[in-house]
This record gives structure tokens, C-alpha cells and sequence, in this order.
């Protein structure tokens, strides 16, 4: 049963509430290795489920378009100070209604529309948001992409200092959706500052592997950061951008009115709960067993003869590239699925195959890692993948739901915030 229990939901419309308990028991039930998704407390649930979603609060705390703002002005300022605190920065904005909006208002407060911005390209690891064709910052803004090398899989800082020389980015965006290696900072801020760019780190994957000493930090090298709240930080879907003081006002004119409305303070006060909880020590010790499950799952993955992008991880994030079992990164994905394991496909940096259809599966243990999984169940993990995806290219169904069958008795041992028996 989902918790915090729904009767009023199911009361009214038996039909939603079908939904989200089904949705409910299956994250419990399988093995979610997705590296952007999570478990999120029972606490933060109530705290985004509860009548803030009711207020309207245009503007800033203190300065409002709408009255009645006596305990959201608190609760913004508490939260926005619980950011700061946490992550040793100057200024927080709270507001932005998820990781994409984030990076718009990055590009409003510092672009004009056809000037050049530089960030990762898509299928090198980076974020659609970071300039790629498809995306409103690819369209409307003159984008340079780098990528990683082919031998290393890993980001080529000479190839970036000398686009970044080349063609003088105002923005330089670090960071991405599927990069399982430590992100060099002061590499990259040596660049901007000898361009004279800002560099934006987009920590929207690793936040809570920062927050919990598990990666290292932007601040001090990035002076504008933005990232989502609810991937490894495990908050409610929301994101936040942090500043220097300097950058700070024209990153608040940009969210507020430059894009967004109205704030969305249900989802404010989970942020607060969730900062809450990644500013206790306990959420140091998940932080260091999510890149220590990461490790052992990779290890366990190689040494059953898959190929890893970069050779392994230092972080949550598995990229597997899968032209060694024959097999593309779709079918793989849908067969893990069925044999209870959640992944995604994913492109691989110069994937032989096409975007619709590639090479590579992404996989990370954030999730896992808040359900209680250690290193200890790492092979087993490694094992029921490497059957299933055996399974897969033959399509054995027998198999793949024998297997869903073994990973939800696994599962069961493991109770999952949000979810009762
Ligand atoms: C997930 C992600 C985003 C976008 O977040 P949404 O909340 O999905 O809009 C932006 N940047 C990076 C690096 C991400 O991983």
C-alpha cells in the first residue's frame, strides 16, 4: 500500500488510485537501477503532497505580487538557507519547477538569443539543455559541443580549452546526464577564466553524491550551478540554482519574471525536508555506498566481459556498451525490465548504431542504494543482468520471468520509503 495511505483518492476516483498503488508496488518490486531516479522519504511525500500546493506566491520572499505569504516567506527563506548551508554557497534560488527550466534561466540571465554557449554534446554524456540541436538552447543560441575522447571515454580538457579559445562561449557548461567519471572543476574554470566565460556546473546527477562528500565540489570554481532535487539528492522534482553573489541577482530576474510564475511551494517545502535530510550524517554514509555499490557493480559487470564507457565509474553511473554481446541497448533494456530490472538505453560516445536504437545501457545505484542493497549483492545483480540479456536476444520469456520473480524476492527484504506490504 502506497504511503502515506490515499483514501481520499481512492474514494474519489478509484481509478487514479489504482494507478499509483500498482506504480508503488512495482518500484517495490524491482530492482530500479535508472541512475536519475530514487526513492524519496515518506517526509518529503507528505511535504509535496501537502495544501501549500493551494499558493500562489509570485516574486520573492519579501517581495510578493500576492498576500497572505506570513509562512511561505519562512519556508522559502529556510529552505534557500538549508541550500546555502549545505552546499557552502553564496546565494540559492529555489524556484525553478525542474532541471530544464534551470538551465533556460541560465541562458536567459547571461545570452542574448544567437550568442555562443558551449556544454557537452548529447550523445557524449552531455544534457539536451546544454545546447543540442533538438532543444529550444541548441535552436535559439549558437551552441559549440565538445566530447569525450575515444580511447578514454573520458572529456578531452585540451579539446575544450581550444573550442573554448576558438569561439569564445559566454557560458561553458560542465557536467551531464551520462558521465560515470569525476568531473574536473578547476580544469574547467582555468578554461572560462582564460576565456573570460561563465562556467555553469550542472550537478543535477551527482548532488547528493557532493552534498555527501562523494564527489567533489563546484563551489569556488563554478560560479553558477544549477541542478535538479530529486536525483541523487533524493527530493521531491524540483531544482535549484546556486551563485556567487555577484551572479546572484541576475539569476533571480531570470527565474522570476523572466520565465517561470508562480513558485511551486509544495514542492519548496520538499526540497526543505530533503536538504533537511542530505544535511545529516547518515546521508554521508548513503552518499559513499552509492559510488561504493556503483564500483562493485561494474567490477562484477567486467568481469563478466562487458565493455564500460571510460572503463568503469567514480561516481552512481554505469555506461555499458553492448556491441561486444551483440545485442542494442533497446531490446536489452525492455527484456531487463520485464525480468524486473529497470534501466534505460542509451547512446554510447560514437555509437556505431542509431540514437533511436543504440549501443549502450545506462545504469546507476542511487535507488538501489536507498532501498539498503550493498556491495555483497552486486554479483548476483551482475549475474541476473548478464542471464537476461542473454535471454533477451533470444527471447526467452521464461527466463526473463523467472528472473523478475528471483529480484522481487530480493526486493522484498528491502523496505522501500512510500510503500507498506
Ligand atoms: C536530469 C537533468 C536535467 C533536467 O532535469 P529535468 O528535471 O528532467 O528537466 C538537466 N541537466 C542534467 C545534467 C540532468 O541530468
Amino acid at each position: 500500500m502506497h504511503q502515506p495511505p490515499i483514501p481520499h483518492v481512492a474514494g474519489t476516483d478509484p481509478e487514479v488510485a489504482e494507478l499509483i498503488q500498482a506504480e508503488a508496488r512495482r518500484q517495490h518490486d524491482k530492482a530500479r537501477l535508472i541512475p536519475s531516479e530514487n526513492y524519496v522519504s515518506a517526509a518529503v511525500l507528505e511535504a509535496t503532497g501537502s495544501v501549500l500546493t493551494n499558493k500562489y506566491s509570485e516574486g520573492y520572499a519579501g517581495r510578493r505580487y500576492y498576500e497572505g505569504q506570513q509562512l511561505i516567506d519562512p519556508l522559502e527563506r529556510l529552505t534557500v538557507q538549508r541550500a546555502e548551508r549545505l552546499f557552502g554557497v553564496d546565494h540559492a534560488n529555489v524556484q525553478p519547477y525542474s532541471g530544464s527550466p534551470a538551465n533556460l534561466a541560465v541562458f536567459l540571465a547571461f545570452l542574448q538569443p544567437g550568442e555562443t554557449v558551449m556544454g557537452m554534446a548529447l550523445p557524449m554524456g552531455g544534457h539536451l539543455t546544454h545546447g543540442w540541436g533538438v532543444s529550444i538552447t541548441g535552436k535559439w543560441f549558437h551552441s559549440v559541443q565538445y566530447g569525450v575522447r575515444a580511447d578514454t571515454g573520458t572529456v578531452d580538457m585540451d579539446e575544450v580549452r581550444d573550442l573554448a579559445l576558438r569561439e569564445r562561449p559566454k557560458v561553458i557548461f560542465c557536467g551531464g546526464t551520462a558521465i560515470p567519471r569525476t568531473i574536473d572543476f578547476p580544469a574547467f574554470a582555468e578554461i572560462a577564466r582564460e576565456t573570460g566565460a561563465v562556467l555553469v556546473a550542472d550537478i543535477a546527477h551527482i548532488a547528493g553524491l557532493i552534498a555527501g562528500g562523494a564527489h567533489p565540489s563546484p563551489v569556488g570554481f563554478a560560479e553558477v550551478i544549477t541542478t535538479t532535487t530529486h536525483k541523487t539528492l533524493r527530493g521531491p522534482r524540483g531544482a535549484m540554482i546556486m551563485s556567487t553573489e555577484e551572479r546572484a541577482s541576475a539569476i533571480d530576474k531570470a527565474v522570476f519574471p523572466g520565465l517561470q510564475g508562480g513558485p511551486h511551494n509544495h514542492t519548496t517545502a520538499g526540497i526543505a525536508v530533503a536538504l533537511h535530510e542530505a544535511a545529516q550524517p547518515s546521508f554521508r554514509t548513503y552518499a559513499r555506498q552509492i559510488v561504493a555499490n556503483a564500483k562493485a557493480l561494474a567490477e562484477a559487470l567486467t568481469a563478466r566481459g562487458y565493455s564500460l564507457v571510460s572503463g568503469g565509474t567514480d561516481n552512481h553511473l554505469i555506461l555499458i556498451d553492448l556491441t561486444p554481446q551483440g545485442i542494442g541497448g533497446k531490446p536489452a533494456a525492455r527484456g531487463l525490465d520485464r525480468a524486473g530490472i529497470e534501466t534505460n538505453y542509451n547512446t554510447v560516445p560514437f555509437d556505431q548504431r542509431k540514437p533511436f536504437d543504440p549501443s549502450g545501457l545506462r545504469i546507476g545505484t542511487p535507488a538501489i542504494t536507498t532501498r539498503g542493497l550493498t556491495e555483497e549483492h552486486m554479483p548476483q545483480l551482475a549475474s541476473w543482468m548478464d542471464e537476461a540479456i542473454a535471454a533477451a536476444a533470444k527471447e526467452d520469456e521464461d527466463v526473463l520471468d523467472r528472473i523478475a520473480g528471483e529480484v522481487r524476492d530480493l526486493m522484498a527484504g528491502f523496505p522501500m520509503p512510500g510503500w507498506s506490504q
